[in-house]
């Protein structure tokens, strides 16, 4: 019989020494030796996941880190209100992944169609399967067509929802464009919990700041499902000085649940009456995006439980769920919520691979809102983990004071467009 190839005996040596030592480690160190190069799958490289996959990989350099991103292209939704208005372009919406993969991430661009949590595996739209030892689901929210009656995703190509930026942001600006000067934009706003709480409302604003410089004698109803929306007195009294006649929100209470639409003739019907837009935009309820349920992270409400401190699953062990996609008890799903809970969700996963345990956190959120080019508007809070959610810090954070000057609102503008770059670059640049 011939002697073994050199590298083929040093293999098998070295198979046998392995077993050695990992006899000679037992069990526990049989884990940690297996665990010295472990596997981080990240889904969805929006502002909540990118990040979070920079962070482990910055944290940790051994770790492998993939992200799963469906698009090569982002489209940020901050500032998309600006670009439906037509004082911003899309394209300055939009960031690639080349930074990302430059930090030493692997970067898929494929959508994930299935996993298995009990075998720590994801499967890809293209059949390849991969392992991991942590996942981390970061997939945003999906539109709820299923809960407003008549309104499907080919009525979307009628009333826009605009609510991911993209075609449906340039639609809608379309067709703000092509409405005649008199003419009626009708929105809809969905009950808590969705993406940006104050989002319809700086949407509602822009849009009339759009109106009465192209289009003065037009007119805005705001349908909301709600009886109280975020930074309201600071909009209304906003509203009141830049566009006195030409915003009428109207409330839950006074017939603003939409019922049903009807796209053919851009019609909203509530329970007090019907409403004909020439211009119809229709926010629907929203939902963690579909990959979350196939995770089994979702519960009956469709959005994500998850503990506070590590953004592990409640319902999976081993998966970790940040941004829109949870149940984050005070805290709005904003682009700078998602961020905050991607640090402190990097951290636990490195802890946790590590057999360190996670501190736990306190978070940060601000949402800017323009109400016009040069009017900004904000509000701030602190989160700490109690009781199982993320609770407010009592004291802390607050909002844009009343009955400001002008030069304080220009200032919080200029905050707002500050924020954005710096947080795009911190993600993506
Ligand atoms: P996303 O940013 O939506 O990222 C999720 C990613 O997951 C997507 O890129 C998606 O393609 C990917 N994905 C989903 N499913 C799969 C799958 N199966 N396989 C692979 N990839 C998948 N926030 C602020 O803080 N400030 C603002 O001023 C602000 N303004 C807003 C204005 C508007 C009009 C809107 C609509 C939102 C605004 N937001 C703002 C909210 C902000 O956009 C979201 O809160 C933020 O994007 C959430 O980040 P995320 O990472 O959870 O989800």
């Amino acid at each position: 019989m011939r002697a073994p190839k050199q590298s083929s005996r040093r293999a098998v040596l070295g198979g046998i020494a392995a077993g050695g030592v990992l006899a000679a480690l037992g069990m526990h160190g049989a884990r940690a030796a297996a665990k010295s190069a472990p596997r981080v799958v990240v889904i969805g490289g929006g502002f909540g996941g990118a990040s979070c996959a920079r962070l482990i990989k910055s944290e940790d350099r051994e770790i492998a880190v993939t992200l799963i991103e469906a698009n090569s292209t982002y489209i940020a939704c901050p500032f998309s209100n600006s670009v439906i208005a037509g004082l911003r372009e899309l394209k300055q919406q939009q960031f690639g992944y080349g930074r990302v993969r430059a930090d030493g991430i692997d970067v898929i661009h494929r959508r994930v169609t299935a996993v298995d949590a009990k075998q720590r595996t994801v499967r890809l739209d293209d059949g390849k399967q991969l392992s991991y030892d942590r996942l981390v689901v970061a997939p945003g929210v999906e539109l709820r067509f299923d809960a407003v009656p008549g309104y499907t995703e080919a009525a979307a190509e009628i009333m826009p929802h605009a609510w991911k930026a993209g075609e449906q942001t340039l639609l809608l600006r379309r067709q703000l464009e092509a409405m005649k000067d008199g003419g009626v934009v009708v929105m809809s706003a969905p009950a808590n919990p969705f993406r940006c709480p104050p989002g319809p409302y700086e949407r509602a604003s822009l849009i009339a700041h759009y109106l009465k410089t192209h289009k003065p004698r037009s007119k805005l109803i705001l349908l909301d499902a709600k009886d109280a929306f975020s930074k309201q007195k600071l909009f209304e009294e906003a509203w009141q000085a830049l566009y006195p006649g030409m915003i009428e929100w109207v409330s839950l209470s006074f017939g603003g649940q939409v019922t049903r639409v009807e796209p053919d003739t851009r019609t909203f019907v509530t329970e007090f009456g019907s409403h004909r837009a020439d211009v119809a935009n229709v926010i629907p309820p929203q939902r963690a995006a579909a990959v979350a349920s196939l995770a089994g992270v979702t519960d009956q409400t469709g959005w994500c439980p998850v503990d506070p401190v590590t953004f592990e699953s409640t319902l999976q062990p081993g998966v970790h769920v940040l941004g829109d996609a949870i149940i984050a008890g005070g805290m709005p799903k904003s682009a700078f919520s998602a961020n905050s809970q991607a640090r402190v969700c990097a951290t636990a996963v490195v802890d946790l691979l590590r057999e360190r345990t996670p501190a736990s956190p306190k978070l940060i959120n601000t949402c800017y809102s323009l109400v016009a080019p040069e009017y900004g508007i904000s509000i701030a809070g602190v989160y700490q983990p109690a009781n199982g959610l993320l609770t407010d810090v009592p004291g802390a954070g607050g909002v844009s004071p009343l009955n400001a000057p002008k030069s304080v609102r220009a200032q919080e503008a200029t905050f707002a467009e500050a924020w954005f770059n710096t947080i795009t670059r911190g993600v993506f640049g």
